[in-house]
């Protein structure tokens, strides 16, 4: 999983003692009800007015040495918003690609396999190479980086559901 989805900060296994290891940590630390953390920070590019910085977002500008890219996303990569320690966070570029691990993720866990999808009909999980397994991408977007590019979702059906799916549409317009 590590290795073909996102990018981990860190590799290597690190004792992790909170925020007292942050350069320019004040020593308040509270928790979100989301369960993410806010550390003081005053000074540091993505403080609010009072000063303080969402704690994976801290750990993370400080893991790559420069701050995050604008439409950055910090994904905990084990769920828990408020494990910051740099091997658990995975910068993303931006939010679609975020999601797109967390897809991945859900299919690993219900399969096994992070290429795993569910079909849009029957939501039975699927492998691409299944000879059932067919991907719908309407006229416009023939060209799935296109589609992509354009933010639409290219479903994946067993070629059976979209059958059934396609007749009982023409059935509606009777
Ligand atoms: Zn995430
Ligand atoms: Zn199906």
């Amino acid at each position: 999983m590590k290795q073909e989805v996102g990018h981990f900060l860190s590799t290597r296994k690190r004792i992790y003692k909170g925020g007292k290891r942050h350069g320019n940590w004040k020593g308040g630390r509270s928790v979100l009800k989301s369960g993410h953390v806010l550390i003081e920070a005053p000074g540091h590019p993505h403080a609010d007015s009072r000063g303080r910085v969402l704690e994976h977002v801290f750990v993370a500008a400080k893991a790559l040495k420069k701050d995050l890219p604008e439409r950055a996303v910090v994904h905990h990569h084990d769920g828990d918003p408020g494990n910051n320690d740099p091997t658990n966070l995975v910068v993303c570029e931006d939010q679609r690609y975020h999601m797109l691990l967390h897809k991945r993720q859900t299919a690993y866990r219900a399969t096994g396999n992070p290429n795993a999808e569910r079909c849009a009909y029957c939501r039975a999980w699927m492998l691409p190479d299944n000879p059932e397994f067919y991907r719908y991408v309407s006229p416009d977007q023939q060209d799935a980086r296109e589609a992509w590019k354009r933010k639409t979702t290219v479903l994946a059906w067993h070629k059976g559901c979209r059958r059934e799916y396609d007749n009982s549409r023409k059935e509606w317009r009777h």
